[in-house]
């Protein structure tokens, strides 16, 4: 099988992710998309994380209805901080038979550099990358071009960080997200 895994915060999930994650399954003709919500985020441990459980029950309604979408729990099963290399070293090891391809979205490409182990990353997925219209793939050689599998993606100027602003200012993020999501946010009073 072909395999593409997001890895995110998702806290919230939303509309970005869930484009970013069908354009991919598409034109790298992948036969499923693994969501992979990140336990603690090393790269953003200066702001408090919503519990687990929350960004999980998010993302399973977010998924619930199409079956080429999944979730794996993997990184909220590890103690410690979440690195990529080791999430893909393990999947690829958990899954002899199937090629994986970590999908990244515009900023993420650019930032792969500063990640942990980089080539340790390529080493277990090709890199399914949607650069913003307009830009260049990076090719500053951290990871070789020929892991890196370019798709289209129309761009969606929807962040977590600017829906969680919405929601403490009493503003609306309908049609940003599942309604589904929405639903939960407000259920449970995130993001106040
Ligand atoms: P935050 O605002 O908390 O950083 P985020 O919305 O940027 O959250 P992340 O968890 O940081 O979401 O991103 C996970 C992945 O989704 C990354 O590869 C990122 O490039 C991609 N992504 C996030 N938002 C979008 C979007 N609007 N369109 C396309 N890709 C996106
Ligand atoms: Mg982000």
């Amino acid at each position: 099988m072909k395999v593409g895994i997001l890895g995110g915060t998702f806290d919230p999930v939303h509309n970005g992710h869930l484009l970013l994650a069908e354009c991919a399954r598409e034109q790298l003709s992948l036969d499923e998309v693994l969501f992979v919500p990140a336990g603690n985020p090393w790269r953003k441990s200066e702001r408090a994380i919503t519990p687990a459980e929350h960004r999980l029950a998010m993302l399973r309604l977010a998924i619930e209805g199409n079956d080429a979408f999944g979730i794996s729990d993997i990184e909220l099963r590890r103690e410690g901080p979440s690195y990529t290399a080791d999430t893909l070293e393990a999947l690829a090891g958990e899954r002899l038979d199937d090629a994986f391809w970590f999908i990244v979205g515009a900023d993420a490409l650019a930032d792969i550099r500063h990640w942990r182990e980089p080539e340790r990353i390529a080493r277990h997925a090709r890199i399914g990358a949607a650069p913003r219209s307009g830009t260049e793939m990076p090719h500053d050689g951290v990871i070789p071009s020929d892991r890196i599998d370019g798709f289209d993606c129309p761009g969606l100027d929807i962040s977590s960080t600017d829906i969680r602003a919405r929601v403490s200012s009493g503003r609306s993020i309908r049609y940003m997200l599942p309604d589904a999501v929405c639903r939960y946010i407000e259920a449970n009073r995130l993001y106040r």
